[in-house]
């Protein structure tokens, strides 16, 4: 499929029947496979052959999803995962374990930071977080010997900061290590990370891709290109004999694909976050609108936040599209049509309080746990997704205290804005 443009992809990659099959994706609802012989299922067991035996490690309907999200980033391989939060964690220790370190942007969602901060720390593994505006030199500081690993968001959740991402994978690759980016937010409709120097991608799929709220889900998309085999012995669970598989090494049996290979068949059966083909059928549906939604979502966001900078009451609205926004030259170049994302975000005169109360006056941007959905929705990082940060911890993460994040879903903008105007008149 890779010779079609985006939305070819979004519509046609991945499920290709053939003659006599359903032209829809078929959802394989079966935890298990038959076989003819036993020997033909040892052959399995040792990845000699590839085929489907047990759906915590394969199901067609899955990895017709996950090769279309592959196809959409441009990736080598991918494959899905039960939850953003899964996906984020199989990324990072499908290559670290107890002793390494690894370095992050401190501007990324507030689950990943707990889960770099708190939970990888218990594991053995260290992060060390940067801010993703400072120079070169400053982020090389926070560089050691065992660290095995970069990470960032293309677009920050919630803070929306551009990540400069050629700037991270010259850093990244400068210490031998590779830059893997979460693209939830910029989806691969308006940035593809691997076209600016990233070697593996990650998403949170219960955003845009699913766009409708059903079902949560994640994906990894590997581009390939990062060398394991370049760097002795520091990628050692790839590049030595696994002893879980009869001593496999993943590098010289599956090449490019070694990284996937491995998440797969040792992450995965070992920990088992999938998820369930009907979640992935829902996010193939999804993703069949993807560069439909994406375009109306980035629309309306435009106009909100242009209408927003126009009203008294608003302290700040922050939206790289807006001339004059810190990050509005960075993103004419990573998304030069001016599509970045849907999500905004601003804070009002008088602070945390009257920004309580605008949202609960709003009538049709629901208050939910949720962004970058069809439906417009709110929320108070301060008080919801980031309530366990400290205020210092808040700001390095760039959340205000009086921010709200709004997420402009696909309606008609006039009417988002209707709504924003009478519940500012409430405050
Ligand atoms: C939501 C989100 C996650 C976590 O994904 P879940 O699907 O909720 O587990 C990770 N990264 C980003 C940028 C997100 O927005």
């Amino acid at each position: 499929m890779s010779n079609y443009n985006i939305e070819t992809k979004c519509v046609q990659s991945g499920w290709t029947p053939k003659k006599g099959e359903p032209r829809v994706l078929p959802i394989y609802q079966s935890t298990t496979f038959k076989y003819e012989t036993s020997d033909q299922m040892g052959r399995l067991f040792d990845l000699e052959d590839s085929g489907y035996f047990y759906t915590r490690l394969q199901n067609p309907t899955n990895d017709s999803v996950a090769a279309k999200i592959c196809d959409l980033e441009g990736g080598y391989a991918a494959m899905l995962l039960s939850s953003g939060q899964a996906a984020n964690f199989y990324a990072v220790f499908n290559i670290c374990e107890a002793g390494d370190h690894i370095v992050s942007a401190s501007t990324i969602y507030g689950g990943t930071f707990n889960l770099f901060a708190v939970t990888m720390k218990k594991l053995g593994i260290e992060c060390t977080f940067v801010d993703p505006d400072a120079s070169e030199e400053e982020i090389l500081k926070a560089f050691r010997p065992n660290t095995k690993l970069v990470f960032a968001e293309s677009i920050a959740n919630p803070a929306l900061v551009v990540l400069d991402i050629e700037k991270f994978a010259r850093i990244a690759h400068s210490q031998g290590v590779p830059l893997i980016i979460d693209n939830t937010f910029a989806t691969p409709i308006n940035l593809r990370p691997f076209e600016w120097g990233a070697d593996i991608v990650v998403h949170s799929t219960t955003k845009y891709m699913d766009g409708h709220a059903t079902s949560v889900g994640g994906c990894i998309v590997d581009s390939g290109n990062f060398d394991w085999e370049k760097y002795g012995n520091k990628y050692h669970g790839l590049t030595t004999p696994d002893d879980s598989y009869h001593g496999v090494v993943y590098t010289k049996k599956f090449g490019k694909g070694a990284y996937i290979t491995k998440a797969t068949v040792q992450l995965m059966r070992d920990l088992g976050s999938i998820p369930s083909p009907m979640n992935c059928f829902l996010l193939n549906l999804g993703l069949e609108t993807l560069h439909l939604r994406v375009k109306k979502h980035c629309e309306n966001a435009r106009r909100v936040a242009e209408y927003l900078s126009t009203c008294d009451k608003v302290a700040w609205v922050n939206y790289a599209g807006l001339p004059g926004n810190k990050y509005y030259e960075v993103a004419k170049k990573y998304y030069p049509d001016g599509d970045i994302c849907g999500v905004i975000t601003f804070g009002l005169k008088g602070g945390r309080d009257v920004s309580i109360k605008f949202m609960d006056s709003l009538k049709l941007a629901a208050i939910v746990t949720h962004v970058a959905d069809a439906r417009t929705s709110v929320l108070h990082p301060a008080s919801h997704t980031h309530r366990q940060m400290t205020e210092e911890q808040l700001i390095e993460a760039g959340v205000q205290p009086d921010l709200i994040r709004f997420s402009c879903g696909i309606e008609n903008a006039d009417d988002i804005i209707e709504d924003i105007k009478q519940a500012l008149e409430q405050v």
